[in-house]
Formats: structure tokens, sequence, C-alpha cells
């Protein structure tokens, strides 16, 4: 154990998360359910210290406890077989009570600025925030129904960690980076394919916006619904077994 694991051992002692306020949260998540003692050690260090590197901003009010906790266990269920670093390069979460609304200036090809509004209930930013809405933290805690917001969002920061979200996270040395887009890009046309056809879709058809929420759409089906992703695209659910270094099917299939 290397000098930072021990401080990182450290800070987990002194400043945990209540067993109250854990066991709580934990009980209301079914995306944990199956996951044995060991992993839920890890996933509950991780969010340990995500709650102390963080900075939770309520744009309303006060964060509760229960919602900051239930933010950082998503984000100890996905890093949880990763190296905690992967977290790290930002700091805030800012958060509403629900959705909102926000205006981005968007440059195009062509130089010209765009100005557009959107209706959301999640951002995440390079560098910067990740933005969410309280409400749909909540429901995306207590359903498994392939809708995690939290999950999406974290997605995109892990994907963000090479540059610009694009659906190619870092890689670890064990993937092949063909295996990846083969996989993503037949299922990313197939998805289009049936959508043009009126054909039923197995993933929420938000993720043909582009490569980047392909990756996120198809992270919140692989924590929540990984039977219906490895049905539909086996090969995408393999290249996130992979990534996430987790196997959710064996848990909650
Ligand atoms: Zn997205």
């Amino acid at each position: 154990m290397g000098v930072k694991h021990w401080w990182r051992r450290r800070r987990i002692t002194r400043r945990p998360i209540p067993d109250s306020v854990w066991a709580g949260v934990t009980a209301q998540m079914p995306q944990l359910a199956g996951l044995d003692t060991t992993q839920l050690d890890r996933l509950r260090a991780v969010a340990t210290l995500f709650l102390q590197d963080k900075v939770f901003h309520g744009v309303e009010g006060v964060v509760p406890a229960e919602t900051r906790v239930a933010v950082a266990a998503h984000a100890g269920l996905m890093v949880m077989a990763l190296d905690y670093d992967l977290l790290k390069g930002w700091t805030t979460v800012v958060m509403y009570d629900g959705g909102f609304s926000a205006r981005h200036e968007l440059v195009d090809e062509a130089g010209v600025v765009h100005t557009e509004d959107a209706d959301l209930s999640g951002e995440a930013w390079e560098g910067g925030p990740l933005v969410l809405s309280r409400e749909d933290v909540h429901a995306s805690v207590t359903a498994l129904d392939g809708y995690n917001l939290v999950v999406h969002e974290l997605a995109h920061k892990l994907d963000m960690l090479n540059g610009d979200a694009n659906g190619y996270p870092p890689l670890p040395p064990e993937m092949r980076a063909s295996d990846w887009s083969a996989a993503f890009t037949g299922a990313f046309d197939d998805l289009g394919e049936r959508e043009r056809l009126g054909a039923p879709l197995p993933l929420d058809p938000y993720a043909l916006e582009n490569p980047a929420e392909f990756f996120a759409v198809a992270s919140e089906a692989f924590f929540e619904v990984p039977r219906a992703l490895r049905d539909a695209y086996p090969g995408v659910y393999e290249c996130l077994r992979g990534y996430y270094r987790q196997d959710p099917l064996t848990r909650l299939g």
C-alpha cells in the first residue's frame, strides 16, 4: 500500500458517512443488489472520498445529506473496481430541485455562434461542474428502469478524461480500441435503423444524439437493465463489462 493509499484510508476513517444515512440510502438503491462485502466496502470508500472531495452547491437551498450520499454511492458503484483518480479534475456538483433550463453558446464549423436553450435534468462540463436535478436523482435511485441520471452524467465525466465527450473514454490496457469501436458503431447503426423502421428500441433513443450520448445511455442500461443490454447488444455489454471491471448481469440478471 503506497503513501497515497494510506492517506486515503486515513481520510475515509476520519470522516465516515454515518451508518444510519448510508444504510438508508443504499437500502433504496436496487442497483446495489447482489454486491459482495468486498465490493460494498470499496463502493463505500469511494463514496466517502467523493463526498470529501466534491462541493455540493444547492441552487435552491441546502442539498440534503441523503441526496449527496445517493450521488456519491453512484460514483462508488461506477468506479469501485477502477482507480479513484478517474473522479478527479473537477470539484462542484450543482443541484437544482427539479429540471432546469440552460442557455449555451455553440460555435459551429463555420465559426458562427449559435445560442441554444434547453430543458435539462443534468449536465456534465469538461473540467467543470456536474449539474443535476434532485428530483431526477431521486427517481433514478429508486427504480431499475434503465434510466439513471447520475450514471449518465458521470459516464460523460469518465468519457471526458481524454478530451471532449465522444463515446470513447480512456480504455484499460487489456482492452482493444478496435473492439470498442466495432461494438459501439454496430449498435449505434442498428439502433438508428430500428428507429427509422419504427421497430421496438432496446435503448432510449436519446442514445442516437451522438456517440457520447450512446455511451452514457448504454452505461445507464448496463447498471440498471444489464440483461436487456446484453441481449440487444452483447458486444457493447462486453465492452462495458471490461471497462467498468464488473458484471451487473451476474448480480441483477
Ligand atoms: Zn448526456
